[in-house]
């Protein structure tokens, strides 16, 4: 069973005004989390893994698995969007803010809150800056092993239904964790069990 914060994001159509933009979208992240498996704690917000790890030099071919022939004086990447794709992966599951932000905005065509529907648009002022008042909520929160997960894993929540959640977190938190073995990492990291809160947030 895979944690369903690595799964991709559901498909939907959306216009994109880059091919690479939707090809991070949609992308199926398993065998990167599969590659970096001993790299990654889930229980941190941030992580530094280098794209060398996710996306591995392949010899005469592109790493970013697109299955184009390196040519000239290419040694890595057949072109600057597959460079860039690899990059913004990279930066989604090392957990940046902006790129994740980037995403989301073009996934979720209104910025409503996922549980009540508000859509509280700019309300704050802080320090000059208008801040949305719509939160980037982990579903599966990083305290309960939701930290550098793919952008299946997060949702929009409004301040009031941000703090219930994050309540939940707490909560969740206090069970005691099931500890799953996931039989895909099996055959390379036979030994390795991960632990899986999944069971326990289902219902976000
Ligand atoms: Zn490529
Ligand atoms: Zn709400």
């Amino acid at each position: 069973m895979i944690p369903k914060v690595l799964e991709p994001l559901p498909y939907k159509e959306i216009k994109f005004y880059k091919e690479r933009h939707k090809r991070v979208m949609f992308f199926d992240p398993f065998e990167i989390y599969h590659r970096i498996s001993p790299l990654i704690d889930h229980y941190k917000r941030q992580q530094s893994i280098p794209v060398y790890e996710m996306f591995p030099h392949i010899d005469g071919y592109c790493a970013c698995g697109c299955g184009s022939r390196l040519t000239g004086r290419q040694r890595v990447w057949a072109s600057e969007d597959c460079s860039r794709f690899a990059t913004n992966v990279r930066d989604i599951i090392c957990g940046h803010l902006s790129t994740i932000d980037f995403y989301l905005q073009l996934y979720f065509d209104k910025w409503v809150c996922s549980v009540c529907g508000r859509d509280s648009g700019y309300v704050e002022w802080k320090n000059g800056l208008t801040v949305r008042d719509t939160h980037i909520d982990h579903k599966v929160a990083v305290m309960n092993g939701g930290g550098g997960c793919w952008l299946s894993n997060y949702q929009l929540l409004c301040h009031t239904c941000h703090k219930e959640k994050t309540k939940m977190d707490f909560c969740v938190n206090r069970k005691p964790t099931k500890i799953i073995p996931i039989s895909h990492f099996k055959d390379i990291h036979e030994k390795r069990i991960i632990k899986l809160i999944i069971e326990n947030t289902k219902s976000f």
